[in-house]
């Protein structure tokens, strides 16, 4: 099985389904969004980021660097390890099955108490379907409520794959235009469009989520909402912001600081 890295992961989450929710993001992401707000869901490896308003120049990850002069950062962390204020911070880390079920199981009490479970979201979780529907059907063996968010560019398998474990889906769409998608994403958007159709007909739970991109789809809100009503399916707005460009400076940023 392909262990995928996750970049996250959220306790106490009211923002991706309903209830409190423990969000696992993982990393990959096979769509190029120019919005991004999770830059460090992008790419499927661990990466270093470099925060400098958190550096107080203290100077104790100088020299912490177990590799050459020059080499390509392998995100081991150890420099990371030594920073005091978390300006240094690598994103991505393999866990075992059991080990992120024990962090969900943790919450119990609180899915219970307000309808809440787990949500696997990302980059794309729906990339990694052995590993996502391992974990959602231990999920369910302890009856939690499960959920996946995701924008749908993946083979229809994959979601054959998730579906007997999967409670709720999730799924993002930007744009229905397929030229208007390609140039906000690179990519074109027939497969999410076709998926989102035959995920539908499975009668599984789906709500529609639209991220409000300002010069982008805004335009186009009326016309998804539209296509949503005349298909049955919930949806909501979310609104943009800018938080993504932080983390995409820090991402860029540590080289320097080797
Ligand atoms: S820069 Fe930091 S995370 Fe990257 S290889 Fe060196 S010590 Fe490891
Ligand atoms: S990045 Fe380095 S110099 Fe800055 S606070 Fe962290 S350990 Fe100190």
């Amino acid at each position: 099985m392909n262990i995928p890295y996750i970049f996250d992961v959220q306790r106490g989450s009211t923002v991706d389904g309903r209830g409190l929710r423990t969000t696992v993001f993982f990393k990959g992401c096979n769509l190029d969004c120019f919005w991004c707000h999770n830059p460090e869901g992008k790419k499927p490896f661990p990466e270093l980021a470099f925060f400098a308003r958190a550096c107080l120049g203290c100077g104790s990850c100088r020299g912490a660097c177990p590799g050459e002069e020059g080499a390509p950062c392998r995100a081991c962390g150890e420099c990371a390890a030594l920073c005091p204020s978390a300006a240094l911070r690598v994103y991505g880390k393999q866990y075992k099955i059991e080990e992120l079920l024990d962090i969900i199981l943790a919450d119990e009490p609180f899915y219970e108490a307000t309808g809440g479970g787990v949500t696997l979201s990302g980059g794309e979780c729906m990339l990694y379907p052995d590993f996502v529907s391992a974990l959602l059907q231990k999920c369910k063996e302890k009856g939690i409520h499960t959920a996946i968010d995701t924008a749908g560019s993946v083979p229809f398998s994959h979601f054959e794959q998730v579906l007997p474990y999967t409670d709720m889906f999730l799924y993002d769409i930007k744009c229905l235009s397929p030229s208007l998608h390609k140039q906000g994403t690179g990519f074109d958007n027939s497969l999410i469009l076709e998926n989102l159709e035959r995920l539908r007909q499975t009668g599984k739970e789906i709500l529609v989520r639209v991220p409000l991109i300002p010069s982008f789809n805004e335009k186009e809100k009326d016309e998804i909402e539209a296509f949503c009503r005349a298909r049955g399916l919930s949806y909501e707005l979310l609104p943009y912001h800018t938080l993504g460009e932080g983390k995409k400076a820090a991402l860029s940023a540590f080289r320097e600081r080797k």
